[in-house]
């Protein structure tokens, strides 16, 4: 049996996504500040990152595994989670 890599395990997924009510949201005035930005490396989707300067993210590819809110070091104020509405979010998938 092939091993398949973790893009690959990922690439079988499916998001469903909530164009009306992002289930993260992140507060940039306050990201700004932070040096360690553990989300940046944190997150196994990669949904974090750095642009210009700027933290940027998506929630789309988001696996609701809650790492970000963890290791945030303003958890609860920098970082808005909570589970997607039903219907919406990943539906994980086993190739
Ligand atoms: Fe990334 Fe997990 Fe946070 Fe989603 S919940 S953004 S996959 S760390």
């Amino acid at each position: 049996m092939k091993r398949l890599t973790i893009e690959q395990l990922l690439g079988v997924n499916k998001f469903v996504l909530d164009d009306e009510q992002a289930h993260i949201k992140v507060n940039k005035q306050i990201c700004s500040g932070c040096q360690p930005k553990p989300c940046t490396f944190a997150c196994p989707a990669s949904l974090f990152s750095i642009k210009d300067g700027e933290l940027s993210f998506d929630y789309a590819g988001c696996l609701e595994c809650g790492t970000c809110r963890v290791v945030c070091p303003h958890a609860g104020v920098a970082i808005e989670w909570q589970y997607p509405r039903g219907g919406f979010g990943v539906h994980y998938r086993y190739g």
